[in-house]
């Protein structure tokens, strides 16, 4: 099952890695823009990575629908950024003019919910990881029938062997619904299964988090930590690279709890990861211990935090984390 659909899901998101990789190193030659705040660069990467994975998926499923984060809007007030991402896009399509990838790019604008299939698209997932010059993702998945049936996160700062600087950066972590989750390098095609840790004393666990204590509650965090007993420092890490990390055992546990009240999370920012840990022996739940909630559309259903864990302990963690928001 869903074989074209990994295929196309691993060679798009190698070519965004490479695009993406491409702007990036122009930041870190250029550390200008990072001191200026300038965040343009992130843009045109997010918009030119939009407009090639969506005019591709018409080329390859016409029939499918595509729920992204970006859309042309951003070209209204910038002819210049237009010009840039025209330029930067025509390396993976060289047929693209101004008018075929601003539809490319608003085709991105699926509803969402319901039954009929539909990819999800972050196309620069942790944007201040990427402005930074660390970690960014590109993360796409396949819903059908209101489930992820595949899900792929391009890291391309992320080391193929932790641990071991020289074995080089970069990696897709490809998964498929009752197919487990494999690992290969952007620039390859041998691939190895993943499997979340097999710790089963939370105490020893590492615990993964936004670096952003914007986008989730460190403090929180913290809490829930020590009612496990765990004495790790947070792994801190920019996007859904904590899905890979956990997926493949670096850390057992993913917190993110809501630091604004009522901010709502986005599909893109959880499908494909969330995948990647559950075909990997791992879960990923709300505070309630319900599975993500795609019917709600654009946003997740379920706005009480997300937990994900290796799988051997999530109960215990979900009361650890339960415990702590009644105490506050
Ligand atoms: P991370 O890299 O894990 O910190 O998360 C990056 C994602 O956080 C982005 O893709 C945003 O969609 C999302 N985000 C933006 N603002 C917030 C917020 N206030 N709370 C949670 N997530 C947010
Ligand atoms: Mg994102």
């Amino acid at each position: 099952m869903y074989e074209a659909e990994r295929e196309f899901a691993l060679n798009v998101a190698a070519q965004a890695s490479r695009l993406a990789r491409q702007v990036q190193e122009e930041i870190v030659a250029n550390a200008d823009s990072l001191t200026k705040g300038d965040r343009s660069p992130v843009t045109m990467a997010d918009l030119a990575i939009q407009a090639v994975v969506s005019r591709r998926l018409t080329d390859t499923f016409p029939s499918d629908h595509l729920l992204a984060e970006e859309d042309a809007g951003a070209f209204e007030d910038s002819p210049e950024m237009a010009a840039k991402v025209l330029n930067l896009s025509r390396q993976a399509v060289p047929d693209f003019d101004a008018q075929s990838l601003a539809t490319s790019l608003d085709r991105g604008d699926y509803h969402g919910g319901g039954d009929d299939r539909y990819w999800v698209l972050d196309p620069v997932d942790g944007t201040k990881g990427f402005l930074r010059g660390q970690h960014y993702a590109i993360a796409l998945a396949l819903v059908d029938h209101g489930q992820v049936v595949v899900g792929v996160l391009g890291c391309p700062n992320l080391e193929v062997e932790p641990g071991n600087p020289e074995a080089g950066i970069g990696c897709l972590f490809i998964a498929v619904r009752g197919q487990g989750t494999a690992v290969r390098r952007v620039d390859g095609i041998d691939e190895k299964e993943i499997h979340t840790d097999r710790i089963t004393d939370p105490s020893l666990a590492v615990m993964c988090e936004s670096v952003e204590s914007a986008h989730a509650a460190h403090s929180v965090h913290g809490a829930i930590a020590g009612a496990l007993g765990v004495t790790a420092e947070p792994y801190r890490i920019d996007s859904q690279c904590k899905y890979a990390i956990v997926g493949r055992g670096e850390a057992s546990i993913y917190l993110r709890l809501p630091s604004a009240k009522g901010y709502r999370e986005k599909v893109w920012d959880h499908a494909a990861g969330a995948l990647v840990i559950e075909e990997a022996g791992g879960r990923v739940t709300d505070l309630d211990g319900k599975p993500l909630d795609l019917t709600s559309g654009r946003f997740l259903g379920n706005q009480r935090g997300i937990i994900a864990t290796n799988g051997n302990f999530h109960e215990k963690v979900l009361d650890a984390a339960r415990a702590v928001r009644d105490s506050e």
